[in-house]
């Protein structure tokens, strides 16, 4: 372990993940487990100042444990703590410490166990996951064979490093940090708690200007923006000695976004705009049809995935061409023939509402010359159309515009 240095600044306390998996670091598996780390540390009170993405290999995971010890006060550790050849973080733990690995002979018990209540002989290669360094601790895995390792690492001058290991599988590692490493972690009387709005219809810039004071640094809580796809998403991140501290603060601050961005606001937390259309659709018991050329089905497809009929009635995906053919005028006028397709799908599916959109190119390149699509709302009487440029990121136009057509009837609805 690297000299100890007693003059640098008494930090408050952070933690650093690091995922083992040779999957993760060729890129063939997603490392999500420190994502969801991640949070669930910072819910408790603890930022993450690292994440250390590293493959099967001994050396390297020595090294990585030893600079974490080094610069974080927990480290929590994905993986390698399966029964194969290539699961190196016990030896790795070991190392890190010069201590031998050792057998514990009650979670020798509880892997055979598992493999009795299966009606399986366990197979040799499973008992190393019964071995442990010599001075850590095992932690009980209740959903699958691989327990976990809990490991204090002294440092001079300082308060120890603490280290879960756990089994890189989601669910499993879910669950053990909720219940094994979670109580086990130094206290920081300090919780987060978090809450995202969603707006639709303003740039991030345009967001950025309206709410200036609010997400600028340093504000306690602070919050920041982040676009996916033409939504602006504001994340609050509200530090607290209490849940109700936290809450209060995120009420407030929410309260000032709502009122800045009023309309654009659709939704929180893991809403979509279609959740939200046929939330409102449902609260006036209404109905709606779609018929789509360009979004080739999107639009359909989202309302379709989160409602069986009662409010979404039908969805038609007409090709360019039969667009254009579609009775009775034939007209290829982009505009009028979509508003002619509103008003036919309304009255043949007999829907409150209807959307139609045109069909259009997406220029393939940010220089190309924007492209034009129209969307139009049928509310029976009334009839909106709205002109999308389509230009920018070519990957994400077909969201934007199924976003548009499902913000207008968002907008005639609420
Ligand atoms: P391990 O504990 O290394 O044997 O990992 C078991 C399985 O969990 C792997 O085959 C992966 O599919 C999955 N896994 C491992 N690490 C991660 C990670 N960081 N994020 C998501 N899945 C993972
Ligand atoms: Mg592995």
């Amino acid at each position: 372990m690297s000299e100890p240095n007693s003059s640098s600044p008494a930090l408050p306390l952070s933690a650093e993940i690091v995922a083992i998996g040779t999957e993760l670091t060729t890129g063939e598996k997603l490392d999500t487990n420190s994502q969801w780390l991640s949070l669930a540390l910072a819910d408790l009170g603890i930022p993450v100042r690292f994440h250390t993405t590293i493959g099967d290999d001994l050396k390297t995971n020595v090294d990585v444990l030893r600079l974490a010890v080094e610069r974080a006060d927990v480290v929590i550790v994905s993986g390698g703590l399966g029964p194969t050849l290539d699961d190196l973080t016990r030896e790795a733990l070991a190392q890190l410490q010069a201590v031998p690995l050792v057998l514990h002979p009650e979670s020798l018990e509880a892997i055979e166990s598992y493999f009795r209540k299966r009606g399986r002989p366990m197979p040799e290669r499973n008992r190393v996951q019964a071995m442990f360094p010599e001075t850590a601790a095992p932690l009980p895995n209740p959903v699958g064979t691989a327990p976990g390792i809990w490991m204090t690492v002294a440092r001079a001058g300082r308060e120890a490093c603490q280290i879960a290991a756990l089994p890189g599988v989601p669910s499993e590692l879910y669950r053990m940090f909720r219940d094994q490493v979670a109580p086990r972690l130094p206290q920081t009387g300090t919780i987060i708690r978090r809450k995202r709005i969603h707006s639709f219809g303003l740039g991030e810039a345009q967001v950025d200007e309206v709410l200036k004071d609010v997400t600028a640094r340093g504000r306690d809580p602070e919050v920041g923006i982040t676009a996916h796809q033409a939504t602006i998403t504001l994340r609050i991140n509200a530090p607290g000695q209490s849940v109700e501290e936290c809450e209060r603060k995120i009420a407030e601050t929410s309260r000032i976004i709502e009122e800045r961005l009023g309309e654009y606001i659709f939704g929180t937390e893991d809403d979509e705009l279609e959740h939200a259309v046929l939330r409102l659709l449902a609260a006036g018991r209404k109905t709606l049809a779609v018929v789509e050329s360009g979004t080739k089905g999107a639009l359909a497809a989202r309302l379709a995935d989160l409602d069986d009929g009662t409010h979404f009635r039908q969805g038609i995906t007409l090709p360019e061409q039969q667009w254009i053919a579609h009775e009775p005028t034939r007209t290829p006028l982009a505009p009028a023939k979509t508003e002619e397709l509103a008003r036919w799908i309304r009255a043949t599916t007999g829907a409150d509402f209807a959307l139609a959109v045109s069909p259009y190119r997406v220029p393939p390149t940010l220089s190309a010359d924007p492209e034009i699509a129209y969307v139009v709302l049928d509310g029976g009487g009334t009839i909106v159309t709205e002109r999308v440029l389509i230009s920018g990121n070519p990957e994400i136009q077909q969201a934007r515009v199924v976003k548009t057509a499902l913000d207008l009837l968002r907008r005639r609805l609420r």
